[in-house]
């Protein structure tokens, strides 16, 4: 008999865009491409979140468009994450000096399947450590994936989405 086939992992996924693409367009039209593009490379999307428009983050001045995917995929995270940044470079991004640049497509592992993960040879950890602080993930990440816990703090995405939403902000 053939053996079984390994179960997929679910990975939840952060997309961000703050530039326009030569093709696609607009930063939203970006993400829907990418949302494609994703499931053409075999990264089976079983959700996609609305798409939002959010604030410049660090210094640049270009508003985002950002969403959230869940996907499933036998790929490991290190495998994953190399997948995602060909996409990102498939896209027109160039990846040199400070982060928050202008991007036209950035893709990050917020959660998997598999808990809590550092692997330093990769540079990948997971829960993706700003993950927590930012409204642009978590609201995402509540419309399609409500009740995933975080394994770090035990809260699921709606508690941690609900506790940036409230007046005073949770402390960074
Ligand atoms: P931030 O990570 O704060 O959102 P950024 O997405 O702009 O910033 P990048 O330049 O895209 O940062 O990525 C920097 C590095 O982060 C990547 O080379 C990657 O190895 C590493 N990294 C660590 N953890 C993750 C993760 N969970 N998802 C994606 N990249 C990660
Ligand atoms: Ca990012
Ligand atoms: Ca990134």
């Amino acid at each position: 008999m053939a053996p079984a086939a390994a179960p997929p992992h679910q990975y939840l996924i952060a997309l961000g865009s703050n530039v326009r693409h030569a093709r696609h367009g607009a930063p939203a039209q970006v993400l829907r491409a990418a949302a494609r593009a994703l499931d053409d490379a075999g990264l089976a999307v079983r959700a996609l979140s609305p798409i939002i428009a959010s604030a410049p983050l660090g210094p640049s001045r270009r508003r985002y468009a950002n969403a959230c995917a869940v996907i499933t995929t036998p790929l490991e995270p290190a495998q994953l994450l190399a997948r995602l940044q060909g996409l990102e470079h498939r896209f027109g991004r160039v990846r040199r000096g400070a982060p928050w640049r202008a991007r036209t497509l950035d893709l990050d592992i917020v959660l998997w399947s598999g808990g809590a993960l550092a692997d330093i040879h990769a540079n990948l950890v997971i829960p993706h450590p700003a993950c927590r602080q930012r409204p642009f993930v978590m609201g995402p990440a509540m419309r399609i994936a409500p009740d995933w816990r975080d394994p770090l703090t035990g809260l699921a995405t709606k508690h941690l989405a609900s506790r940036l939403t409230r007046r005073r902000p949770a402390p960074r």
